[in-house]
C-alpha cells in the first residue's frame, strides 16, 4: 500500500493511554494508508508518572488479572508477567514497573504489524508545545521543542495528570521545599520529621518509600477528613449482588437517593458475609452513566459531601500495605490529622506547617524537615503552565468543565472548543474525561476510551 499520499495521525504522550492507543491502531487493518506518530517527551516510552522505573519498588494497586490493557484480552498482563514470574497468579499485586515493561513489549509487538495493516510508524523523542489548526495541507500543525513542525490530519492528546498546585498557604521558598512524591533525590534519610499533605494512594506511595529508606523517622499526614484508602480482597472473592441494585440505581431520582441506595445494598452484602467491594465495583462502572444525569449542583454536592467517602472506598490499596501503614499507626511512627493547612514557613531550623484540626478552633503546628505535596494532579487546566495545555488554552481549543474537573469532550472524545463547538480531528483521552464521566482514573476505564477512539480513528470515522 503507498504511504506517501498517507493521512496523519499523532497521538501526542506515550503514558498509558498513549501506547493504548497506538496498539489499537497499530493492531487494526486501516481504511486509508497511514503514518502513526507517537511523540512522548521523556526518553522512555509506556511509563507515564505511574510505571516508571523508579529506585523503589513500588506496586500496583490492583490485581494483576483487572490490569490488561486490551479489554478483549484480560489476561494479556497475566500472561506477559508469568514469562518472568511463573509463579505470578491472577491475585497478584505485581511492580508497577513491570506494567511499564508489559505496555512497552505489547507496543513493539503490535508495531510489528504496522506495515500489514498499512501503516507508518513513527515514535519521537520530543514535546509538542503548540498546536495550530490550519486548512492545508493538514489540520493541524504541531510545533515540538525540537523546533520540528508536524502536520498531522487528526491528534489525540494522551497527556496524563498535569502536576498538583503548589501548596495553597506558603511562601516561595516553602514551596520550594515541598517535593514531588515520586522524586527520589528528594527522599533524605535524615531522622527528622516528614509532613505529608494529602493521604490517597500518592501518600500511601510516599509514606511506604520514606518508610523503606528510614524506618525511625515520624510521618505526619494532614488531609482534610484524615481518612485512609481501604484495602483489596482477593480477586476470587465475588459475591452475588442484589439484582435490584441497577434496576434502583436507573431511577434513583437523585445523589441522595443514590448514596441511600449503595449505602445500604453495600451494608447488606456486607452483613450477609458477602463483600462491599463488589458493590463498589458494580456502582463504578455505572458512575459514568449516573454522573452525567447529576445536575451541576448535584456534582457540586457529590464533590462536597460524597467524594471523600467514595474515593476511599473507591480507590483501594493491597492488604499488606495497609497492614503496614496500621503497623506505622501502632508504633506513632505515621500520624494521621484531619484538618486544614493555615500556613507553612521556610524557617532556619526547617519547614514550619500549621494546620486547624478539623473541629476544633486553635492551631496545631510543627516543625518538619519536608512537606511532601500529595494532594493529587490539580485538573484545572486554566492554571497549568505545561506550554502545550498554555498554547491550547490561548487558542482557544481547550475548555475547562464548571467544576474543573477536566475538560470538555463530546462522546467521540473530540475536544469541545472555548465556542463551544467539538474540534473536528483533535481528541483527548486521559484523566480529565473526569469533566464527563467521573471515573476516568484507573485502567479499567481509561483502556476502553482508548480502545474505542483507535477502532473509530482506524475505521477513519472519528471525525
Ligand atoms: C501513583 C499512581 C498509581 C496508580 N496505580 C494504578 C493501578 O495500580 N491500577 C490502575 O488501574 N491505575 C493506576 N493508576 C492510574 C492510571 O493507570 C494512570 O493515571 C494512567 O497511567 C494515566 O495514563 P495517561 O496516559 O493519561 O498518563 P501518563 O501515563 O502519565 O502519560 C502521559 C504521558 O504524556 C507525556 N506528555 C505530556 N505532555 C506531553 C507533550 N506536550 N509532548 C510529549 N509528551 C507529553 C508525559 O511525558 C507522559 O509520558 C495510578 C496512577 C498513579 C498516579
Amino acid at each position: 500500500m503507498a504511504i506517501d499520499s498517507a493521512r496523519t495521525i499523532t497521538i501526542v504522550g506515550g503514558g498509558f493511554c498513549g501506547v493504548v492507543a497506538a496498539i489499537h491502531v497499530l493492531r487494526s487493518r486501516q481504511s486509508l494508508p497511514t503514518r502513526l506518530v507517537l511523540v512522548e517527551r521523556s526518553p522512555d516510552i509506556a511509563r507515564g508518572a505511574t510505571y516508571a522505573r523508579r529506585p523503589h519498588p513500588f506496586i500496583l494497586n490492583v490485581p494483576a488479572a483487572r490490569m490488561s490493557a486490551t479489554p478483549s484480552d484480560p489476561n494479556e498482563f497475566l500472561a506477559f508477567a508469568q514469562t518472568r514470574l511463573p509463579d505470578a497468579t491472577a491475585e497478584d499485586f505485581l511492580s508497577r514497573e513491570l506494567y511499564g515493561d508489559y505496555l512497552e513489549a505489547t507496543l513493539q509487538q503490535a508495531s510489528l504489524l504496522a506495515g500489514l495493516n498499512g501503516i507508518r510508524f513513527e515514535r519521537l523523542h520530543d514535546e509538542v508545545i503548540d498546536l495550530d489548526a490550519c486548512d492545508k495541507p493538514t489540520r493541524y500543525r504541531l510545533t515540538l521543542a525540537s523546533g520540528v513542525v508536524l502536520n498531522s490530519d487528526e491528534v489525540v492528546l494522551a497527556l496524563g495528570n498535569p502536576p498538583a498546585a503548589p501548596l495553597p498557604i506558603a511562601d516561595r521558598s516553602a514551596n520550594a521545599l515541598s517535593v514531588n512524591p515520586w522524586n527520589p533525590e528528594q527522599w533524605s534519610a535524615s531522622q527528622a520529621p516528614i509532613f505529608v499533605l494529602g493521604s490517597g494512594l500518592t501518600m500511601v506511595d510516599t509514606v511506604s518509600a520514606l518508610n523503606a529508606r528510614s524506618s525511625d523517622r515520624e510521618i505526619h499526614v494532614l488531609s482534610r477528613h484524615g481518612l485512609l484508602p481501604l484495602s483489596q480482597t482477593d480477586v476470587g472473592q465475588s459475591s452475588p449482588l442484589d439484582p435490584a441494585l441497577d434496576e434502583a440505581l436507573r431511577h434513583a431520582p437523585s445523589l441522595r437517593a443514590i448514596v441511600r441506595t449503595v449505602t445500604a445494598v453495600a451494608r447488606r452484602v456486607d452483613a450477609e458475609g458477602g463483600d462491599w467491594r463488589d458493590v463498589v465495583m458494580h456502582v463504578r462502572h455505572a458512575v459514568p452513566t449516573l454522573w452525567r444525569r447529576l445536575t451541576l449542583i448535584e456534582r457540586q454536592r457529590f464533590l462536597r459531601h460524597v467524594r471523600p467517602y467514595w474515593d476511599v472506598h473507591r480507590h483501594r490499596f493491597p492488604t499488606p500495605a495497609r497492614a503496614t501503614l496500621e503497623r506505622l499507626q501502632a508504633t506513632r511512627r505515621l500520624t494521621i490529622h484531619a484538618g486544614y493547612l493555615r500556613h507553612v514557613e521556610a524557617t532556619l531550623g526547617g519547614i514550619r506547617v500549621q494546620w486547624r484540626p478539623r473541629g476544633a478552633t486553635t492551631l496545631r503546628e510543627l516543625l518538619v524537615e519536608r512537606v511532601f505535596n500529595c494532594t493529587g494532579p490539580d485538573y484545572d487546566v486554566t492554571r497549568c503552565q505545561d506550554p502545550l495545555w498554555v498554547a491550547l488554552r490561548e487558542r482557544g481549543y481547550a475548555k475547562a468543565d464548571a467544576l474543573r474537573l477536566g475538560i470538555e469532550t463530546d462522546d467521540r472524545l473530540a475536544l469541545i472548543n472555548t465556542a463551544g463547538v467539538a474540534m473536528s480531528g483533535l481528541y483527548y483521552v486521559g484523566p480529565m474525561l473526569r469533566a464527563t464521566y467521573w471515573e476516568a482514573t484507573a485502567v479499567a476505564e481509561l483502556r476502553g476510551h482508548a480502545a474505542r477512539l483507535a477502532e473509530r480513528l482506524s475505521a477513519g470515522i472519528a471525525h
